[in-house]
């Protein structure tokens, strides 16, 4: 007798997600974990795009209302959210909203959807635009002495005076989504007995690099905002709180916050492994990083037996011109049974202080590294006579430069294949992004092909700017088609950020 196969229980979950303010960094570690674990995310126009980054591979699905606009109702979405998940035998949906799940977030709405269909949630909060755009403008929703209670509401409601005698009592009040009925709700507020002369302040966009503050009471506070240009999504502060910000004011005052990639699109085309440090020297210039990986590695086709052959027994120079050839080599080694006492009898050449790095990380250190990074100094600079050998271990898409120069000086090159390099498709949500970014990064000369390759009728890389690592990296770029490329000074992560600060000021 066989026992019947055990019904497969469903996948089926929602996590409905607070994704914060706007500042990528205020997403909990149980929102980024959800993320990690999505196979379908469904975000809005408030949750910053950049935490797609957490769920590369899941299927991302924009349900954005906007304004008075919007491009789907909220019944809709509910009824979304229950049928992916139930999709496919079940699945893992992330439901992403803009500040907390909870605070004029219809987030309730959307779990009695899940309730409703069966399908088990989990809430995760987040931190609210209420209490963090303020923050971010220097202004604590309470302070002992000065205020000791506060409110959330909305400017959205009709029932406006009202409410506004209700909360006669409560110190400081946020308001939500009103920037556009700020004169009535000043009104209003004036009415139900607040003095005129409270101070008052609007936050545009807080916490991320657009936040842009306005600062009166509640008879300017209308007029001030207006002239300024503010528009939703704003926060509203009424109370002497507002007075702090002169003291407190921290976020928008910073260097950073005025360089020139302040709020510009710059878009990271290296691999996922290798774009994080980047992606955070731009962030902390202020740039919105979109990372739109275009290349990938996996294994060599042969899995690495040819490097492997010709490791073996070698003594000449074995010269490593990446961080991905380091992290090759050492795996390759792993997965043969054997460690860095394999690379005993050779001498090792990295081609910049970045690849000698890896290497040190792994226990081995690097026997030379030119003076400036690149193969060009490498095969200028390695100290081996006529005669001797190198072996150069990398991917199938290695440029000649290195082995010309090594060949002119009569050293004997050989290389073998350590890793492959192929393209990555952006998903269509990167792609449609990539077209607004101010200016793109490219590391090497084969992001530049790859980019230069989703080329389309209606996405024309060719013509924006572009900042490239290198002298080797902008020739590729150049040859590739670009005709904006500014090249930094250094292959530095610093320089590349100057570089492409060059390139959004148009100084190519
Ligand atoms: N659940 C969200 C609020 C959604 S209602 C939260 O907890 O923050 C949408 C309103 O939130 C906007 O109209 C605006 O008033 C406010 N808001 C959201 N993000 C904001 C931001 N980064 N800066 C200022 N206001 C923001």
């Amino acid at each position: 007798m066989t026992d019947a196969p055990a019904p497969t229980p469903s996948r089926a979950f929602v996590s409905l997600i607070g994704a914060g303010p706007g500042d990528p960094g205020l997403l909990t570690l149980r929102g980024q974990h959800a993320l990690q674990h999505a196979d379908v995310v469904l975000f809005d126009y408030l949750a910053n795009p950049e935490l797609l980054r957490w769920c590369p591979d899941a299927r991302t699905i924009y349900v954005g209302k906007k304004g008075f606009s919007e491009y789907i109702s909220q019944e809709q979405i509910n009824a979304l959210i229950v049928q992916v998940a139930q999709e496919n035998g079940g699945q893992r949906v992330a439901r992403l909203k803009g500040g907390d799940v909870f605070v004029f977030g219809r987030g309730g709405e959307e779990a009695e959807a899940c309730v409703l269909a069966g399908v088990p949630f989990e809430i995760v909060p987040g931190v609210t635009s209420a209490i963090a755009a303020p923050a971010y403008a220097g202004i604590p929703v309470t302070h002992r002495d000065v205020a000791r209670s506060f409110a959330v509401l909305t400017g959205n409601t009709r029932e406006g005076g009202a409410q506004y005698e209700r909360l006669s009592g409560v110190d400081t009040l946020l308001l939500l989504m009103g920037v556009r009925n700020l004169d009535t709700i000043a009104a209003e507020l004036v009415a139900a007995g607040r003095d005129p002369q409270t101070p008052a302040a609007t936050v545009q966009w807080g916490s991320t690099h657009q936040q842009r503050v306005a600062t009166g009471t509640l008879e300017t506070i209308g007029q001030v905002v207006r002239e300024a240009g503010l528009e939703a999504p704003a926060v509203t502060v009424v109370g002497e709180v507002v007075k702090l910000r002169d003291t407190l004011r921290w976020f928008d005052n910073t260097p950073a916050f005025g360089g020139p990639l302040r709020g510009r699109t710059v878009a990271v085309t290296r691999t996922r492994d290798g774009s994080s440090a980047l992606s955070e020297v731009l962030r902390a210039r202020g740039a919105d990083v979109l990372e739109v990986p275009l290349i990938r590695f996996g294994p060599a086709p042969d899995g690495g037996a040819a490097a492997l052959e010709a490791l073996r027994d070698f003594t000449g120079w074995l010269l490593l011109t990446s961080n991905q050839a380091v992290a090759a080599l050492f795996s390759l080694l792993d997965a043969a049974g054997r460690d860095a006492r394999a690379l005993a009898g050779v001498r090792i050449a990295a081609v910049g202080p970045s690849t000698a790095r890896s290497l040190a990380e792994r226990g081995v250190r690097a026997d030379f590294v030119p003076s400036t990074p690149g193969a060009r100094h490498l095969g200028a600079e390695l100290p081996a006579g006529r005669g001797e050998a190198a072996l150069h271990l990398t991917s199938q898409l290695a440029e000649d430069e290195l082995q010309r120069g090594l060949e002119a000086r009569g050293i004997g090159y050989a290389r073998a294949g350590l890793y492959r390099t192929e393209a990555a498709a952006p998903t269509l949500n990167a792609l449609e992004r990539l077209k607004n970014a101010a200016v793109i990064t490219l590391a090497s000369g084969s992001a530049a092909r790859h980019l230069a390759a989703l080329a389309s009728a209606d996405f024309d890389p060719l013509h924006m700017p572009v900042a490239a690592m290198g002298p080797q990296t902008a020739d590729a770029a150049r040859e590739a088609g670009f005709t904006r490329v500014t090249v930094a000074g250094t292959a530095s992560l610093d320089a590349l950020a100057d570089a492409a600060e060059r390139a959004v000021g148009g100084a190519a």
